[in-house]
């Protein structure tokens, strides 16, 4: 490929750049994709997946591996702590609705490696790693891309661009997209330890969502190895206190108290969002996954809605790339952003105001209400299918 000629420029090498390349190869488009990175990033993020996306990379033969290398979990659980009332939600009961009734927990650079795998044996994919895109602007007929690297400053063009560069996107800062929203006050801590909390908590998913009967709330998410803990500062604790080792322990010795310190393997705190691009393209150039939309972890759907957007973008471009109207694009912000905001970004905001609820009464209330959900199957199954994305990828696809 010269360097004037790839189809598609992606700008971005995490999950969602990388899964729209593989998707555009198997599309018959050629793309050119630039990572600032030299190398794919290994850090603690997204881990769980839903029915849709395991359905998607099905299609490309990679959720088997996927599998292999995670957790299934068939439920998942609002608990009240110490009292371990749950109300526990079963997703065996979305098995007519899809091949997957599960939720799968598994570190999101496992796929990124898979992806990265399939990529480099196909033809029409070139991966530039230690690329990073500087300015980005369009003509009528092309893209063209500003590219420092170790060999200096390139230009580089396309016929079209993907941003998928993450939530401080250059791309959408050239685009000139405002990125309306708001960042949430608190601030969420991962912690990981390898203590096996299901030896002491009785009844314990592998997905659980956790209000301390004390006040504060946590999470506990199972990975094949470790255990993934949500925790947050104390009220007036300042972050950096709560950061520090001895705070960390308080903290996990409030869920299960030991004679012993636990062994903690990382901590890392961030911040939460929600913000959403008010149109996913402009001209030969659109933004799919954190670059165009962000949300609060809570509910495991911000990486599995931007995998969603490269599915659908690539699809997009593969239909103007043979023949249709540039305007073919806007379908698919059409199909995604009505999505991401009222399945992901209101969902996600609900889960995480849900949680944060402090008032035991009102806890206690949410509380009844989820288990009277969960205890009748109708109405579980209808909850299942938001809280799993189904219901939102089968909205989607029905947009004209
Ligand atoms: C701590 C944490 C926990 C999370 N937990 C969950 C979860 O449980 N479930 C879930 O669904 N989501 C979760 N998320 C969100 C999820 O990680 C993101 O939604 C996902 O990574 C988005 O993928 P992306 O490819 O759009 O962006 P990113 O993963 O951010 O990838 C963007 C890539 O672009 C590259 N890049 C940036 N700028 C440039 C440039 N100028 N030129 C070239 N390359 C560039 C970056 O190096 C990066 O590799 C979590 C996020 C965090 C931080």
């Amino acid at each position: 490929m010269s360097e004037a000629d790839s189809q598609v420029a992606i700008v971005g090498g995490g999950p969602v750049g990388l899964l729209a390349a593989l998707r555009l190869s198997y599309l018959g488009l050629s793309s050119r994709l630039f990572e600032a990175e030299q190398r794919l990033p290994e850090d603690l993020r997204a881990s769980t997946f839903h029915p849709p996306t395991l359905e998607l990379l099905d299609e490309l033969g990679l959720t088997e591996s996927l599998l292999a290398q995670g957790r299934i979990c068939p439920t998942w659980q609002v608990r009240m702590h110490p009292s371990h009332e749950r109300a526990a939600f079963d997703l065996s009961l979305l098995k007519a609705d899809t091949r997957h009734p599960y939720r799968l927990q598994c570190e999101q650079f496992r796929l990124c490696r898979l992806l990265l795998q399939e990529l480099r044996g196909r033809g029409n994919v070139e991966l530039r790693f230690g690329h990073r895109v500087t300015a980005l602007s369009q003509d009528a007929d092309r893209v063209h891309l500003d590219v420092e690297s170790e060999r200096g400053a390139q230009r580089f063009r396309a016929l079209f661009a993907i941003g998928a560069d993450g939530a401080r996107s250059i791309v959408r800062g050239c685009l000139g997209l405002p990125f309306q929203g708001q960042t949430y006050l608190e601030t969420t801590i991962l912690t990981t330890t390898p203590f096996l909390f299901e030896e002491h908590l009785p009844g314990l998913s592998g997905i659980n969502y956790v209000w301390h009967e004390g006040g504060g709330t946590f999470s506990l998410l199972r990975l094949p190895q470790i255990w993934r803990c949500s925790l947050y500062p104390d009220p007036g604790e300042s972050l950096d206190d709560a950061v520090a080792p001895a705070a960390i322990q308080r903290k996990l010795q409030g869920i299960v108290s030991r004679n012993e310190p636990y062994e903690v393997l990382a901590i890392r705190p961030y911040r939460i969002h929600m913000r959403i691009v008010d149109r996913y393209r402009k001209g030969r150039v659109a933004l799919a996954g954190d670059a165009a939309h962000l949300n609060s972890p809570s509910g495991g759907m911000g990486m599995n809605g931007g995998l969603q957007d490269a599915w659908l973008l690539a699809e997009a471009l593969g239909e103007v790339a043979g023949g249709a109207p540039l305007e073919r694009l806007d379908r698919y912000t059409r199909r995604r952003r009505p999505v991401a905001l009222e399945q992901i970004l209101k969902q996600a905001d609900g889960n995480r105001r849900r949680m944060q609820e402090r008032d035991p009464a009102k806890r206690r209330q949410l509380f009844e209400e989820l288990r009277r959900i969960a205890g009748d199957r109708e109405r579980a199954r209808s909850h299942l299918l938001r809280t799993s994305m189904i219901y939102g990828w089968r909205r989607c696809l029905e947009a004209a």
